[in-house]
């Protein structure tokens, strides 16, 4: 089997996550293609990714797509991709993602057969960033009061999910955004009481038997990480998620002695070398890749290999299209060590579900692993039809 065209795909910009997708469809000679998404689309960062699978695909055409890790070695040794960030890397990705499609549908199974099997048909998920709301199509402008975020846990709870998770830190209770610059120097005394009052109703709201995770997005230092952390571990934490940027393993040390929650980061950080120092510091419970941007599927399943070796959990990032959800569910059915599935709330939103013929979500928080040969879904006509696509030969 051979390689024959890849398709650039730049899908119409999603208005709630401020974010557009970027995707390659790859075709062989035998009329099978594959899907894969680069996994960096927040403020269009992607677009930076389509650039670089644009220099990347003469590379790989006439190639076996079966060859998916030497192709992956290959794109990840040139010059600027050994180890120059995450946007090259997401570009990789997305073109390992669409080689694993291929080979599913080429061998008529779903990509967890070939990544080993599956460890579970179901797989337990979490209502992610409920301090956008939940199932909100206005999320961008959501007021951040206590009674959305009340209304939001409820809602969550109401759909049958015992897991949820927010970020208390990055809006002020009247709906404006802090000063993420100033975040990372001293929590002022009025913000920390108002993430009092925010734990309180969240807490108050899913009651004690809900697993309740809480994240920064590296909006804090090790510092006000800490200063947050000590308040925030009263409230029964399952983890603690990017207290701050992952490049130096000691400031996760510091917030791993001072915090008493589990801490958990992953999804800015990309293959083994850069998740090593950070598994083997042991100050992780949970390590969040983003198969999009982490090196794909095949780096991905060693980079969760190795944390499996050294005891850790894990929890892929995902904030893209229903395609990335789709190659996240086949992988987490695969992996050993996974422990839950992030739903974004964005990912049930309509203008993004109908990005693809597929709709997957949960059902009382659970979600049924699909069957269908490749990774399991694919973008919709409507979605190619408002798309700009550059097809490369
Ligand atoms: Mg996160």
């Amino acid at each position: 089997m051979k390689i024959t065209q890849v398709d650039l795909i730049k899908l119409k910009r999603f208005a709630a996550g401020s974010q557009t997708p970027v995707l390659c469809r790859i075709w062989t000679d035998e009329g099978i293609y594959g899907y894969g998404e680069a996994g960096v689309s927040i403020m269009d960062f992607s677009i930076g990714s389509y650039e670089i699978m644009r220099l990347f695909a003469p590379m790989i055409i006439g190639m076996d797509p079966f060859d998916n890790d030497y192709i992956y070695r290959k794109l990840a040794g040139t010059f600027w991709a050994q180890g120059n960030g995450g946007v090259i890397m997401a570009a990789i990705s997305a073109i390992d993602t669409a080689l694993w499609d291929i080979k599913g549908k080429a061998l008529n199974m779903p990509v967890c057969k070939l990544l080993g099997g599956k460890h579970r048909s179901k797989l337990r998920a979490y209502a992610s960033q409920l301090q956008f709301g939940w199932k909100d199509p206005n999320s961008r402008n959501s007021p951040g009061d206590l009674g959305y975020l009340r209304e939001a846990c409820q809602k969550a709870i109401d759909d049958g999910f015992d897991a949820v998770k927010l970020d208390v830190i990055q809006k002020n209770l009247d709906g404006t955004g802090v000063d993420r610059l100033e975040m990372k120097n001293f929590i002022p005394k009025r913000i920390m009481n108002e993430v009092v009052q925010k734990m309180d109703v969240i807490r108050d709201t899913i009651g004690p038997d809900v697993d309740l995770i809480i994240e920064n997005h590296c909006i804090t230092s090790a510092n006000t990480a800490i200063q947050l952390g000590q308040v925030i571990e009263d409230y029964d934490i399952m983890f603690y998620e990017e207290p701050c940027v992952p490049f130096n393993v000691d400031d996760y040390r510091r917030v791993y002695e001072r915090v008493n929650i589990p801490l958990a980061t992953g999804e800015r950080t990309y293959m083994v070398a850069g998740f090593k120092p950070l598994i083997d510091s042991c100050t992780l419970q949970v390590i969040q890749p983003d198969l999009g941007n982490c090196g794909g599927l095949t780096e991905g399943r060693k980079i969760c290999d190795y944390a499996d070796a050294n005891g850790i959990t894990v929890q892929t990032h995902t904030c893209n299209t229903p395609i990335s959800v789709a190659a996240s569910l086949q992988f987490e059915a695969a992996i050993p060590n996974f422990i839950i599935h992030e739903l974004h709330t964005h990912n049930t939103l309509e203008a993004v579900t109908e990005t693809c013929i597929y709709d997957y979500q949960p059902v009382n928080g659970y979600y049924e692993v699909p069957d269908l040969p490749g990774i399991g879904n694919e973008l919709s006509e409507k979605a190619l039809a408002e798309a700009t696509i550059e097809v490369i030969k």
